[in-house]
């Protein structure tokens, strides 16, 4: 019987639990929707969309080497899929398990609308271990990073990655689908993603030559993880993100490095489970904090408090500090931001500018090619200390020695050039005669936005 494969998050042909299972049952119909409503506030930004373009086009050719093409529709996915269920009488739709509320919600109707005799079959392939693996000794799912991690290194190795299917047979009638470019994808007018093809290369083929070159590279991580201006991360946190590689895949490649700096790394895919592990117990994380922080800690507009300029500011990065700046323009020129840089920007966001974190996950979301529901909401939430395993409020970084401490001038030079020329003791606090006209003035400065952070969490704490 003819098998569907629902690609979703999962765009490559390695190690594709979905499609392998399908391939070796018969004729394999594979189908991507493009579903714009049941994601509701969560349907993809302009960078996830120009991401998806380009890994759609090059899945699309990798299908192609084997004859076969892959079905795009717009529309409803629990309808889309159930209609070429019908049409092709399937007897499976197979697809790899996603946690992001939306994408469960779409199975469990699924389940109820696919016609009498075929069935939905849910694989594991994203993450290491299958979520909900790594349990407690009670059998409860972990809430807290270090244990979880600790147990899924118990549970290693993960399991064998699997080849591309060898041969992919189609059913000879195959049904209608849209063409790429008539779903917009790309943007025209203005055309902002200049700086996205200079930085990325995407797809399935872009994210094996990566780990290629990771692969001389990871010995270096652990010192060279927190230096933004030093190109010593992976980068592959979009690849891995649409799927394009199985990070069982990257495990497999790496795991006889036996470095300090694989180990640090293999650290880092382990809180890329974790973050699936707290959203499959936390479907909303992604809106609601966990902790019993109330609205009053935040500047609100309904109180009366103009936030709007200042997020503007942190969106555009015209704060005043450079490497806040640097960071929130790197996100805007390339879609990624430097792992370091995140934590301090988004720390700035919360507690210098007091301005709630929903507002900066939702601009993450929209920005980062790599925006995913589970990792930014588990990180926001972690910065913010409102999450399940967090880092306390009151501990609050302070950016401009941070820049100092992690060496960040050439990474400043390069995203803020109106600050290019200055030397190295004014590029990371620029002092007043310095500081180009065409620089802003910091919107708070260090000292008062700490006090004004600490005592509103004081107050907040005693009205509790
Ligand atoms: P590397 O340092 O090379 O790490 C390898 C891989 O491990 C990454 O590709 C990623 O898949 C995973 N990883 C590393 N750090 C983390 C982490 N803290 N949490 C979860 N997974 C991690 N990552 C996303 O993939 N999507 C997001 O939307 C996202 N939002 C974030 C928001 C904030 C406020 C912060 C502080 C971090 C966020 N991260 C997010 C985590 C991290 O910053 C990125 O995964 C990392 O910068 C990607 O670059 P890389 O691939 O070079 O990472």
């Amino acid at each position: 019987k003819n098998q569907i494969v629902w690609l979703r998050r999962d765009l490559r042909m390695a190690d594709q639990p979905a499609l392998h299972a399908a391939a070796k049952a018969g004729p394999v119909v594979p189908v991507f929707v493009l579903d714009e409503d049941r994601p509701g506030d969560r349907a993809y930004g302009g960078a996830h969309r120009w991401w998806l373009h380009h890994s759609l086009e090059s899945l699309g050719y990798s299908f192609g080497k084997h004859n076969a093409h892959i079905v795009m529709r717009r529309g409803d996915s629990v309808s889309v899929l159930a209609g070429i269920a019908d049409e092709i009488g399937a007897g499976a739709v197979h697809a790899n398990r996603h946690y992001e509320p939306w994408f469960r919600e779409a199975e469990e109707d699924l389940r109820d609308a696919l016609p009498d005799g075929c069935e939905l079959v849910l694989h594991d392939g994203n993450y290491l271990l299958p979520p909900g693996t790594a349990k407690t000794g009670s059998g409860d799912p972990y809430k807290i990073f270090t244990p979880f991690s600790r147990t899924v290194l118990e549970h290693f190795p993960p399991r064998d990655a699997l080849a591309p299917p060898e041969n992919i047979a189609q059913p000879s009638a195959m049904p209608e689908s849209d063409e790429l470019a008539d779903w917009d994808l790309l943007p025209t007018r203005p055309d902002w993603a200049g700086g996205f093809r200079d930085f990325w290369k995407v797809g399935e083929d872009a994210a094996h030559e990566r780990l290629e070159w990771w692969a001389d590279e990871v010995g270096d991580y652990d010192e060279g993880r927190n230096l933004p201006s030093q190109n010593t991360t992976s980068q592959m946190s979009p690849h891995l993100h649409w799927g394009e590689i199985s990070p069982v895949t990257i495990w497999h490649r790496l795991k006889d490095k036996r470095s300090e700096g694989w180990k640090t790394y293999e650290k880092e895919l382990i809180w890329r489970d974790y973050a699936q592990n707290v959203i499959m117990q936390f479907p909303k994380y992604g809106e609601e904090p966990y902790r019993d922080y109330d609205n009053s800690l935040w500047r609100n507009p309904n109180a009366g408090h103009l936030i709007a300029d200042d997020l503007e500011a942190w969106q555009r990065g015209r704060t005043g500090y450079p490497i806040v700046d640097a960071g929130m323009r790197q996100l805007w020129q390339v879609g990624w931001m430097h792992n370091r840089v995140r934590m301090i920007t988004a720390s700035f966001l919360v507690k210098h500018l007091l301005i709630d974190w929903r507002h900066g996950e939702k601009w993450f979301w929209d920005t980062l090619v790599d925006g995913d529901y589970a990792s930014n909401s588990t990180n926001w939430q972690w910065v913010s200390g409102t999450g399940v395993d967090s880092n306390m409020f009151v501990r609050i970084m302070a950016p401009l020695s941070q820049s100092d401490k992690f060496d960040a001038a050439g990474y400043i030079r390069e995203y803020v050039p109106e600050l290019a020329d200055l030397p190295d003791d004014q590029i990371h606090d620029p002092d007043p005669e310095h500081r180009p006209g065409t620089y802003p003035d910091k919107l708070i400065g260090h000292k008062e936005a700490r006090e004004r952070a600490l005592s509103a969490y004081r107050e907040m704490k005693a009205g509790q």
